[in-house]
């Protein structure tokens, strides 16, 4: 099993799509093993998105997740990173293919309503920026053995 890091931008928040994003991570099959709303400080948003400092909209994106409440998961399955990033879709809304989550429900880049790690390495380190380990449950779904072979 493997473990990802979504949130749920502020942009994703304001729009009423918390129901509709966790629900397709849902149905799917992947199982949610940590969760919670909470404003990002600009420090927390700096470390997340280190990656991108210097670039031209570094800024931009700092005041985007940082300008609401997000909402944070940890989601956990078989091959969870590269699952989660196939529902998430393009980086660019206006490039997502339709049934992804950035295609179905975004426009442009600046405001591309949802974030979820791209590598085992990218995904360890923002889990553990955003939660605590006695922060992630460990459950069985109930179908996990219609889910997996
Ligand atoms: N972003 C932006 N303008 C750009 C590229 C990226 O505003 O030209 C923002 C966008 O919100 C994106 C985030 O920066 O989700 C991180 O960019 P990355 O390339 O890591 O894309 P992601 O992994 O989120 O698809």
């Amino acid at each position: 099993m493997e473990r990802t890091f979504v949130m749920i931008k502020p942009d994703g928040v304001q729009r009423c799509l918390i129901g509709e994003i966790i629900s397709r991570l849902e149905k799917k099959g992947l199982k949610i093993v940590a969760m919670k709303m909470m404003k990002i400080e600009r420090d927390l948003a700096e470390r997340h998105y280190a990656e991108h400092k210097g670039k031209p909209f570094f800024e931009s994106l700092v005041s985007y997740v940082t300008s609401g409440p997000v909402v944070a998961m940890v989601v956990e399955g078989k091959n969870a990173i590269k699952i989660v990033r196939t529902l998430v879709g393009a980086t660019n809304p206006a490039e997502a293919a339709p049934g992804t989550i950035r295609g179905d429900f975004g426009m442009e880049v600046g405001r591309n309503v949802i974030h979820a790690s791209d590598s085992p390495e990218s995904a360890e380190r923002e889990i553990a920026l955003f939660f605590k380990p006695d922060e992630i449950v460990e459950y069985r779904r109930i179908d996990e053995d219609w889910l997996y072979e």
